[in-house]
């Protein structure tokens, strides 16, 4: 499920629609590119219905909280995955119907903003719990092993909060967008002490997307997290409500490059478990092959695709960039052709880094348990273009030999 959201062009105030994914927001009208920044998670509406004669300060919102993302598991023997999609009440009350079902689906939300004038009740259910439940249903799902868990992560997730517009009137409780009666003998003073009004931090902001070395227009696509200057050759990604540059490179390829994919290329330090070069990775994954002095003078380094996949491809590309990187020349900070997206940040490739230590173990029976032990710091990132040469159905890494099928890029992008 991905919402559409109802918006306007924060330059010149027309309505446009957008994704749930999308950061860089491009007016079709007055055609001025600004990039959206949000503090916390985002906060939606659903459009209501409500009568002409309530009062607009008289409304309430209920929030519900929205999950979207995979849940990658480690449980005995076994790397499992699953897609979680939810959205339940953020609130405990038998009162409301306990998840909005079908309708952020079938209706596009707005942003909450400061001309929403009714009362917002606080959430009491805690992000937390919304992630514990969704991880209750991977138990569900693997309650067949009979095996202890070594370890779970969230990778790719997003976090929203949907509210659904309600009013009371004679003392009956209203779901103001079907306008049913939900329930009655409440009264407005006793809900408007549960809640609290429109807060402005609750709004995302927008920063105008010039390269902030050069002033040139910084470029990328509607659902990109780092935006590139080629004018400068700089990359920047927001952060604390600014654009900050990061340490990016393109590699070369032949001159049969179509595409490039982003890496985020993450040196770690591990404490805990042993691991603290190239050796120990193949080693501790029990890989079939000679182990060099040459790979014992090599730091630890992942490569962690920096866009989402579907979980087989991504932890497959994970694992295979990660073995095969001796292979993988230095790039430099030039631009390259059709530079694909970044759309999984940096923290998110942190937390994915033991699921690919766990995709990599040949022995996973004896790898897994040790998962628990093991803490991994990132020291160092660099971005990392690499370049792809086209075969078909396929784009093929060109210093590896790391296939991806273009359809799963895709797909990808509506994760
Ligand atoms: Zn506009
Ligand atoms: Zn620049």
């Amino acid at each position: 499920m991905d919402l559409t959201i109802q918006q306007n062009c924060p330059s010149c105030g027309a309505e446009i629609e957008l994704h749930e994914a999308d950061r860089l927001i491009r007016c079709p009208y007055c055609d001025v590119q600004n990039f959206m920044v949000s503090r916390g998670v985002l906060r939606f509406i659903l459009p209501d219905k409500a009568p002409k004669h309530i009062n607009r300060r008289d409304m309430f919102y209920a929030p519900y909280l929205r999950f979207k993302g995979n849940i990658y598991y480690c449980k005995g023997k076994f790397q499992k995955y699953k897609l979680v999609d939810t959205t339940q009440q953020g609130m405990n009350t038998g009162v409301l119907p306990p998840s909005l079902g079908l309708r952020p689906q079938a209706m596009p939300v707005s942003l909450v903003t400061a001309d929403i004038e009714g009362v917002f009740l606080r959430q009491t259910v805690k992000a937390r719990t919304l992630l514990e439940r969704a991880a209750q249903l991977t138990v569900i799902d693997s309650e067949n092993i009979r095996a202890p868990f070594y370890h779970r992560a969230y990778i790719g997730e997003t976090l929203s909060c949907i509210y659904l517009p309600l009013y009371i009137e004679d003392g009956v409780l209203f779901d103001a967008v079907t306008n049913k009666a939900l329930a009655s003998g409440g009264s407005s003073e006793n809900m408007a002490s549960r809640g609290e009004r429109y807060r402005r931090s609750w709004t995302p902001h927008f920063l105008a997307t010039l390269c902030p070395r050069c002033g040139d227009a910084l470029e990328g696509e509607r659902d990109s997290l780092v935006l590139s200057c080629h004018n400068c050759h700089s990359s920047w990604e927001e952060r604390r409500g600014d654009f900050r540059s990061i340490d990016w490179e393109c590699v070369n390829g032949g001159s049969n490059t179509v595409y490039h994919l982003p890496f985020w290329k993450l040196q770690v330090r591990s404490t805990g478990k042993d691991m603290e070069s190239f050796a120990d990775f193949l080693r501790v994954t029990n890989q079939p092959r000679v182990i060099m002095a040459r790979h014992r003078t090599m730091n630890l380094i992942f490569w962690i695709p920096a866009f989402k996949l579907r979980p087989s491809t991504f932890l497959r590309l994970g694992r295979t960039a990660t073995l095969s990187q001796e292979k993988i020349p230095r790039g430099k900070a030039e631009m390259g052709k059709n530079m694909h997206p970044v759309t999984l940040q940096r923290k998110e490739a942190v937390q994915a880094l033991k699921s690919v230590i766990a995709a990599a173990a040949l022995n996973k029976r004896k790898l897994l348990p040790v998962l628990p032990e093991m803490s991994l710091h990132p020291i160092s990132t660099v971005l990392s273009y690499l370049p792809f040469v086209d075969q078909g159905h396929d784009f093929v890494q060109e210093q590896t030999g790391i296939s991806v099928a273009k359809s799963v890029l895709r797909f990808g992008r509506k994760l």
